[in-house]
């Protein structure tokens, strides 16, 4: 049976649809500018990339081309619909409320439009998504896959801020953390990797990409992670902040006379990598700035790896030991100036890098860490749309 894979953004869809027999990808694609001048498709099948231009007004339009595309007698892949057997939707914010995958019913879409205010950037999206399928396969089941889902095993030690208690009582203002079922795949894999059972090892996931973030994962459970309400907290990013002094928020705010929208902004799109070095958020492009002997591009990079080294050994002592240290995603799977960066100086803690091993890796999975490392240090690609696409095909009893 296949499952179809589907990430709405606000004005833009990436799908994928995976046959669940070998987990292979039939087709995948995406589709940019919906409800905006120039919409089109990018689709991938058989090796071969078709784009189509055509104006898609909203989400339901969008999910329409999709499935014509995917049917389509040249470069579709299936004989009809039928075939689809469920779809897995990637939602960012679940809050509190789901703590793993479920089959989307009309209850679980109205706690969906609850949870609105935690994620209003995001939400809307995946519920436009949602809607969108609804009506053009109102009889293919459908499965919410939650960013925020793994992070929930999280005590509220490591959840609840210092600020008034009751901010979390009235509006849910706590830790969440994002980018779950990628932390989720990795730990899990890393397992695999070792021979060993989730419950035995205590694995720092560093998942290292446009947006980053790091998670202690604790015998198979999230212990802690560095995003918080939102996906601003933590590492600086390529263009977010990361942790900062909120105190900074008002005195820029008066010195530069920005509005809260123009603050957010800031910190959201202008900050982090962009913003320190004014070159890009591109690692490629910080590394080949940097090469150049750009200072700010180099101390950009700096602060990135120090940041996560630093994360890496919050998170040993707030286990009690790690016993891997996991890199995975953009930046964690192919920079291996990065990641030596972030673990040299570790080997207090037990971490050995194999250096070079590690300059040859890019993008596969690999221990990178030498054979005496009593921590491994292990690359490892995700896959957030195959564990979007086993948890439906679980879910709707494919
Ligand atoms: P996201 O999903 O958060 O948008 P990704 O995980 O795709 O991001 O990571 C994107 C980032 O990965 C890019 O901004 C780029 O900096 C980095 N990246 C991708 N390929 C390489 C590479 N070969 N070397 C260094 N960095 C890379």
């Amino acid at each position: 049976m296949k499952v179809l894979v589907i990430n709405a953004g606000s004005s833009s869809l990436k799908y994928q649809l995976i046959d669940m027999e070998n987990e292979a990808v039939i087709a995948k694609g995406g589709i940019d500018r919906i409800g905006l001048e120039g919409s089109k498709l990018k689709h991938k099948a058989n090796g071969e990339e078709t784009v189509i231009e055509k104006d898609m007004h909203n989400h339901e339009e969008a999910i329409q081309l999709v499935l014509e595309t995917l049917t389509d007698a040249k470069v579709g892949v299936i004989s009809s619909m039928d075939e689809i057997g469920a779809v897995g939707h990637r939602v960012v914010h679940g809050g509190d409320k789901f703590a793993c995958s479920v089959k989307i019913t009309d209850e679980v879409i109205e706690m969906m439009e609850s949870l609105i205010d935690l994620a209003p950037l995001h939400n809307p999206a995946n519920l436009q998504g949602i809607a969108a399928c609804k009506a053009v396969m109102p009889n293919t089941p459908m499965v919410g896959v939650f960013d925020t889902a793994f992070h929930q095993t999280m005590p509220a030690i490591s959840y609840i801020y210092g600020i008034p208690y009751e901010a979390y009582e009235d509006f849910k203002v706590r830790r969440y953390g994002f980018h779950g079922s990628s932390h989720r795949f990795v730990s899990a894999r890393c397992a695999e990797i070792l021979g060993k059972k989730p419950e035995e090892l205590n694995i720092v996931s560093c998942h290292l990409g446009n947006g980053s973030s790091i998670a202690a994962v604790k015998g198979g459970k999230c212990l802690d992670t560095t995003m918080g309400l939102t996906p601003i907290e933590g590492l600086p990013m390529g263009t977010r902040c990361g942790n900062i002094d909120p105190a900074l928020i008002r005195f820029l705010m008066n010195k530069y006379n920005m509005t809260i929208d123009e603050m957010d902004s800031y910190l959201n799109k202008k900050s982090g990598m962009l913003g320190i070095s004014g070159v890009s958020s591109d690692f490629r492009d910080l590394s080949a700035a940097a090469e150049a002997g750009n200072k700010r591009a180099q101390l950009a990079l700096d602060i990135f790896c120090y940041n996560v080294k630093k994360f890496i050994g919050a998170y040993a002592a707030a286990m009690g030991g790690v016993d891997a240290i996991v890199f995975t995603a953009g930046v964690g799977e192919n920079d291996d100036v990065v990641r030596a960066g972030s673990v040299t100086g570790l080997e207090f803690l037990g971490a050995k890098m194999n250096y070079e091993l590690n300059k040859t890796v890019h993008g596969k999975e690999t221990i990178v860490s030498t054979d005496d490392s009593a921590v491994k240090i292990v690359v490892i690609p995700t896959n957030e749309e195959l564990v979007i696409a086993r948890d439906t095909a679980e879910l709707a009893n494919l």
